[in-house]
């Protein structure tokens, strides 16, 4: 995609935008180009220099923990933020200036900020009414809104008689009446309880399809980012991270904190050996089948490998310090056994304090006790290599940032 260079203009006065209005057809309807934007507040730096292209029709997650300038990123689309400085287009529009209401594009909060005075009706017409759209267009926007989220029959109730889920379906139908071109959701579905959040996530994602209209969607939660959307941009202390689709940043993460943001990681620490796709640790050799550019043989490393691509295997008759090793072969002994519903967790002493996790289906998960020897193996293509202070440092983000989570509800009012 080009972005042309009218529209690359610093952000800042509404003036210097004042044609803003005037599309720049060379961007197609839905798109979304972030080019270079910085966000500060004060001295602070909340958004870094970031740059995205969304296509249109996309479904696409910002992910990220608390504080990392997901909600800033998605106020600065939709018109309550400016950038400090870069340039912002939707669907080929200059919109550095432009005020959120000539914008085409719609919020959903967490806080659904209906009207509890107005029926269910009155709210999903409210935007339309403040246009002075005439009551025969308004009428029938309205039922087509509320069938597109299987509200209809809620047309006259009040929102105090919805459940939290009907009302974000309503929320939903008030900001779709307009069509607009981009959706923006700043975690809608937060405050919703799991069963009620994965069912709305499914009609969330079949509407998207339907409609094909842009959905931005800001979450801290990866089941979430990862079950609904086409690409997630993982977000770190206001930059991106990976922009990829779910597959690629699950198997092939581009660093060692998307590699432990996402899903749970095992991390081994060792030093890389001549051969780049090689790290020598004090428990075994792992091989790897992608070399990691930063690495150099001599220096240390840190291997990462997810828990589902580790099999254990009783070694009967072996103790755990005599067992084979070889290359993504460690011996090791069972710590703890811990029933995960559809898998079991395998929880191996490697030695020196070191421990493997490892979960695997239960129908074919091995029968093993606390204190049984095993070896646990892996296949090369699960093992990603990183420096081992970009693993150290992700770590403890990564720590820091479960330990200090999102707020139970958003910060954002209407
Ligand atoms: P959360 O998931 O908790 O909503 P987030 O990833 O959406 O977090 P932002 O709300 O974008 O993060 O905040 C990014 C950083 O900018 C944070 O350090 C936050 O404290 C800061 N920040 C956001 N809004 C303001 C503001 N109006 N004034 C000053 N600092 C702000």
């Amino acid at each position: 995609m080009t972005v042309s260079a009218q529209n690359t203009m610093p952000a800042g006065s509404a003036a210097d935008h004042a044609n803003a209005d005037a599309a720049n057809t060379s961007e197609p309807e839905g798109s979304v180009v972030i080019e270079g934007v910085t966000k500060k507040f004060g001295g602070a730096v909340a958004v870094d220099n970031i740059s995205l292209h969304v296509r249109p029709g996309e479904f696409l997650s910002l992910l990220g923990p608390s504080g990392c300038g997901k909600t800033t990123t998605l106020r600065m689309l939709a018109g309550f933020e400016e950038p400090t400085s870069g340039s912002i287009h939707i669907s080929g529009q200059d919109v550095v200036g432009v005020p959120p209401h000539k914008r085409n594009v719609n919020t959903v909060f967490q806080a659904y900020a209906l009207f509890p005075h107005m029926s269910v009706a009155e709210n999903v017409a409210y935007g339309l009414r403040q246009k002075g759209t005439p009551k025969s267009e308004i009428r029938e926007r309205v039922s087509e809104s509320l069938d597109l989220v299987q509200m209809r029959s809620f047309a006259d109730r009040k929102p105090t008689q919805l459940s939290g889920g009907q009302q974000q379906r309503i929320a939903l139908a008030r900001a779709l009446i307009n069509r607009p071109a981009v959706l923006l959701l700043d975690e809608p579905l937060g405050a919703l309880d799991r069963q009620l959040r994965e069912e709305m996530q499914i009609e969330l994602k079949l509407l998207q399809s339907r409609l094909g209209i842009t959905f931005i969607f800001v979450t801290h939660d990866q089941g979430e980012a990862l079950s609904m959307s086409d690409r997630i941009a993982i977000m770190r202390k206001g930059r991106i991270e990976q922009l990829d689709d779910a597959d690629s940043i699950y198997d092939s993460p581009a660093s060692a904190y998307v590699a432990g943001f996402i899903g749970q990681q095992n991390f081994l620490p060792g030093m890389m050996t001549s051969d780049l796709n090689v790290m020598e640790s004090p428990f075994g050799v792992l091989r790897s089948v992608i070399p990691h550019p930063e690495l150099e043989a001599g220096v240390d490393a840190q291997a990462a490998v997810r828990p589902e691509a580790v099999t254990v295997t009783a070694t009967a008759g072996t103790s755990a310090a005599t067992a084979p090793t070889a290359e993504n072969r460690i011996a090791g002994e069972v710590l703890g056994v811990s029933h995960q519903g559809e898998t079991l967790q395998f929880l191996v002493s490697i030695g020196d304090g070191q421990t493997l996790l490892s979960r695997v289906p239960r129908p074919t998960a091995p029968r093993l006790a606390v204190g049984d020897a095993v070896v646990c193996t892996w296949d090369a293509t699960s093992v990603h290599l990183f420096p081992s202070e970009q693993a150290t440092q992700a770590q403890a983000d990564i720590a820091r940032a479960v330990s200090n989570p999102a707020p139970p509800t958003s910060s954002i009012s209407l």
